[in-house]
């Protein structure tokens, strides 16, 4: 018989304590009952991504009491995993040594009073470099033999720092002679999620949350069987629970629909973890670390159907809506491809776009970080129209939410829409703009900042009420 391979993630909360680690360990240990060849692939520990970028920032301040106080926070939660844990030495030199590279960068950074993209990625991915070194304690500890292993030797990607994109078509011939001799000696490598290495060897990272992505590129290089994502919750919900505390799990869903989810907010996985799952029909498994017997989600090329056409609600926050408008737009040919080729060049992704079918306005939004900046470069590109006035205006609002429904039965059903706008319109939501995702399993909503909880709350009710009649 072949022997069945599985990639096992564990997110930041599940590496963020002596606790959760014992716990990471036990259900390693367990698994491995099961399984031939196991691979863990790890987040840095909770909290400690957020407080190396803190760094950074206090660093191009110049503020260096801030910068000692970030270097000790971040030493002594490893050194305290490492004294609870009672792991061996070797463990307490790998963490001395990224301590000691993350200080030489700080400085670096303070002198410079600048941070290049590639610096955030050298400094960002320490993370995850010193965690596989807790985590592989752990698993020895707990009887597991595990040896840590940086990404970076196969997981190739562009140098396009903090956001780069894996090149697939080279990282499993780098994978495969890096992964067998583990694989022969029955040992777990233990992986940096998050990042990887130009094919120069520079560091880079896959994006916030970019743990989950490295898993299924892992998994999909080595041929793995399945690939399971241990997080602090029960699996994928019909909302996020700390806004829908009612929220239930999901017993199974179609990739097509988590990445719908993902996409629109729901950080439970990152957006690009599927797709690499999908090309290869490698099932996908979320599951939670603190509630290891719970059967979590199962993500399926299919899902399966359930009572009920929608299945969960998302939200994402912080978004800006541009509008671009004028009488004259539609004698002028190829309004909306400048538009959009205009917000590409500077590099912002638009998250939902909604057309006005008379041609008269295209309406899109964008993070609200980049708002103002798109405003700027349209009204730059569109000067000749605006002073002609075929344009009148590139207007925008700020401080918006996209709330997204999603299920595949959306598609089949009738009047659902209908419905939603209905429970929205019963609490006094004011929508905003509308767009249905174009694979029909999603229909979201723009709606003000102060109505998000509103709307989520509304639709949720729509979800879990017992007849779920949409
Ligand atoms: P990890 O560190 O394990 O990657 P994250 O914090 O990135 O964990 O993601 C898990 C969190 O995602 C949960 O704690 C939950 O608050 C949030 N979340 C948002 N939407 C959902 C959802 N629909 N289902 C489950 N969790 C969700
Ligand atoms: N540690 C990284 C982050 O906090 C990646 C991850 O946790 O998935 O963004
Ligand atoms: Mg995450």
């Amino acid at each position: 018989m072949a022997e069945r391979t599985l990639v096992m993630k564990f997110g930041g909360t599940s590496v963020g304590s002596p606790d959760a680690l014992r716990n990471m360990a036990q259900i390693v240990g367990n698994t491995r009952k099961n399984w031939e060849r196991v691979v863990v692939v790890v987040s840095a520990m909770g909290g400690v991504t957020d407080l190396l970028l803190a760094g950074t920032a206090a660093a191009i301040r110049g503020d260096v009491d801030e910068v000692r106080k970030t270097l000790t926070a971040i030493a002594q939660k490893h050194t305290d995993a490492i004294q609870e844990g009672s792991l061996d030495p070797k463990t307490g030199n790998a963490i001395e040594a990224g301590i000691g590279e993350l200080k030489n960068l700080y400085h670096a950074v303070t002198v410079l009073r600048e941070a290049s993209p590639r610096a955030m990625d050298a400094i960002a991915s320490l993370g995850e470099r010193m965690s596989i070194h807790i985590a592989a304690g752990y698993l020895n500890s707990a009887g597991v033999p595990a040896v840590p292993l940086e990404a970076s030797t196969f997981l190739l990607t562009d140098s396009n720092f903090q956001n780069a994109s894996p090149l697939m078509a080279e990282i499993p011939a780098r994978a495969r002679p890096v992964f067998a001799p583990f694989f022969e000696r029955h040992e777990v490598p233990v992986v940096t999620g998050f990042i990887g290495a130009t094919p120069q060897g520079v560091i880079t990272t896959l994006g916030r949350g970019g743990s989950d992505y490295s898993a299924a590129i892992v998994g999909a290089a080595i041929q793995a069987d399945e690939v399971w994502i241990y997080t602090d919750v029960d699996g994928v919900m019909t909302a996020d629970p700390r806004v829908a505390p009612e929220a239930r799990s999901l017993p199974t869903l179609s990739y097509r629909e988590i990445s719908e989810m993902a996409y629109y907010g729901a950080k439970v996985v990152h957006p690009k973890t599927i797709r690499p799952c999908v090309e290869r029909q490698i099932p996908l498994r979320i599951k939670n670390t603190f509630h290891p017997d719970h059967p979590g989600t199962l993500i399926l090329a299919n899902g399966q159907a359930t009572d009920g056409v929608i299945k969960a609600v998302t939200a994402i926050r912080n978004q800006t809506m541009i509008t671009v408008q004028g009488g004259g737009m539609m004698g002028v040919p190829g309004i909306a491809a400048r538009t959009f080729a205009a917000v590409a060049r500077m590099g912002v992704s638009v998250t939902m776009i909604t057309q006005a079918s008379s041609e008269q306005s295209i309406c899109f939004s964008v993070p609200g970080s980049s708002g103002k900046s798109v405003q700027d470069g349209l009204e730059e590109e569109f000067r000749r129209e605006i002073d002609r006035e075929d344009i009148d205006a590139i207007d925008i609002l700020e401080n918006l939410v996209i709330v997204t429904v999603v299920g595949s039965g959306l598609r089949k059903t009738h009047g659902v829409s209908g419905r939603i706008f209905t429970a929205l319109g019963n609490t006094a939501v004011n929508i905003i703009a509308i767009a249905q995702g174009s694979s029909e399993c999603s229909i979201s909503m723009v709606v003000g900042k102060n109505d998000e909880i509103t709307a989520v709350l509304a639709i949720h009710a729509l979800i879990i009420a017992k007849e779920n009649i949409l």
